[in-house]
């Protein structure tokens, strides 16, 4: 089966007007079309609700896409390996039919060494433990018993096959801790692998060889800011090691045509489903229990928006990325004005994502907007200062965001205003 994603590369781009958008009912809309937000998106539209997938890129797929470089060249820029995609995704999405095809990537890992020599880490324990006798071979118990427990906690926490008792943990529900340690029982070792150890702990507990350890502490810190000196890198190697893609436990592999046709598979198979997915269109904010607002002005409404963008405009967790201050503004009609978003680049210039020019007055700020430092903001045409519990807006004549400092507001009413502070 042709995918139809792939024959435009994943550049969908808006295949209806966005006036038209935004006069439909949806259910859901879901911010990124990176796979995640694919999955999501395939997922509730086969459940029957009315789905619209923004993307800010003219193409799909994040992280997980294809590109073109140069004339007839296609290349995955970013994610090259599959291994954590889920069976169950690979059946439900019906993934083979669309023409997903993968490769185990039984070479491992080749890792050469200062002193000349080098290791081939199979993705074989027993052809890696024929390796490691060859270069350490008062290693290889050693070697063998860290694959034991990663093995042990693969067994443990993402059973094989379907199984009614035990069941998978990827599977619904996250589990509690009590759940995870219930079903490790007393198996130390596996607890400090997922629990406790950095990877430097987890490689010195069981190899003596500087090398050995050496070769395996980046499986400690992928896809994360650590060092693997910090506590909890050891779980990151098993992670990696916990996947059952093809049934092959623990495996990785090359997907053909690229790594991008997951996601291209995951937005055929959501626009099969009824999804609409729209590419080149970014969000600027997200308005809860309202819907979105997109960079271009317009609102698109939806009861449930559903972020896979990571930290901007639109997401973010505490200390991840810059600060955001939004301000939902209440006339003192009651009504609400279009919300603000400041934002912090973390070199102490706020900047306005969007503000009114009708909104010049001193305004209240209700909640506790005492550890915020937003000494002052100012904006092309509008000014816009803070104090401790007021703010102010001016019809300035145009500013630049460096210029001094705004001094007073045009006196008006003090109306209500709400602030909620994210990230
Ligand atoms: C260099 C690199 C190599 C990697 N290698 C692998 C690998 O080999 N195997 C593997 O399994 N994983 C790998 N990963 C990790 C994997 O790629 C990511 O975990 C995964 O792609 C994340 O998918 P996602 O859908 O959650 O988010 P993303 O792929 O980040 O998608 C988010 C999407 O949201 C869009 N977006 C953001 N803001 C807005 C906005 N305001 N409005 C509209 N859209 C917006 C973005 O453009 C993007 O398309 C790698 C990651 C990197 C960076």
């Amino acid at each position: 089966m042709r995918s139809p994603t792939a024959a435009v590369l994943g550049e969908i781009g808006l295949p209806i007007p966005i006036r038209d958008l935004a006069a439909r009912t949806w259910d859901a809309i879901i911010v990124g079309a990176g796979h995640n937000g694919l999955a999501c998106a395939a997922y509730l539209a086969r459940a029957g609700k009315r789905v619209l997938v923004i993307e800010s890129r003219q193409r799909v797929g994040g992280a997980c896409t294809i590109e073109e470089p140069f004339p007839g060249v296609r290349m995955s820029p970013c994610a090259y390996l599959a291994g954590l995609l889920h069976p169950l995704v690979v059946e439900e999405l019906d993934l083979t039919r669309r023409g997903f095809q993968w490769t185990p990537a039984v070479n491992g890992m080749f890792v050469p060494f200062l002193d000349g020599s080098s290791i081939q880490l199979w993705d074989d324990d027993e052809r890696c433990s024929e390796a490691v006798r060859k270069l350490a071979p008062a290693d290889v118990d050693g070697w063998n018993a860290m694959c034991a427990v990663i093995r042990r906690l693969r067994d443990a926490l993402r059973p094989a096959g379907k199984n009614d008792f035990k069941r998978d943990f990827w599977i619904g529900d996250s589990p509690t801790r009590e759940e995870i340690d219930s079903r490790l029982g007393n198996d130390a070792e596996a607890k400090s692998v997922l629990f406790d150890w950095s990877m430097a702990e987890m490689v010195e507990h069981y190899l003596r060889d500087e090398r050995l350890q050496i070769a395996m502490l980046g499986q400690g810190v992928i896809g994360t800011n650590a060092s693997p000196f910090d506590p909890g890198t050891a779980s990151i190697r098993f992670h990696h090691s916990s996947g059952r893609l093809g049934g092959m436990p623990g495996m990785w592999g090359y997907v053909k045509g690229g790594m991008g046709m997951v996601s291209f598979y995951f937005c055929d198979a959501a626009r099969e489903a009824g999804a609409t997915v729209v590419s080149g269109i970014p969000v600027a904010q997200i308005i809860p229990g309202e819907g979105v607002l997109l960079e271009s002005g317009e609102r698109i409404s939806a009861p449930v928006v559903i972020s896979n963008a990571e930290n901007g405009p639109c997401g973010g967790e505490e200390g991840d990325g810059p600060a955001q201050v939004e301000l939902i503004i209440i006339r003192p009609d009651g009504t609400e004005d279009d919300a603000t978003v400041l934002t912090d680049d973390e070199t102490g210039n706020w900047s306005v994502g969007y503000i009114n020019t009708d909104l010049v007055g001193v305004y209240t700020v209700e909640g506790d907007c005492s550890d915020q430092d937003v000494p002052e903001v100012r904006v092309n045409a509008t000014g816009f200062s803070y104090t401790d519990a007021t703010f102010t807006i001016t019809a300035d004549e145009p500013t630049s965001t460096t210029a001094a400092p705004t001094t007073t507001a045009a006196p008006a009413p003090a109306v209500a205003a709400t602030a909620a502070f994210t990230g």
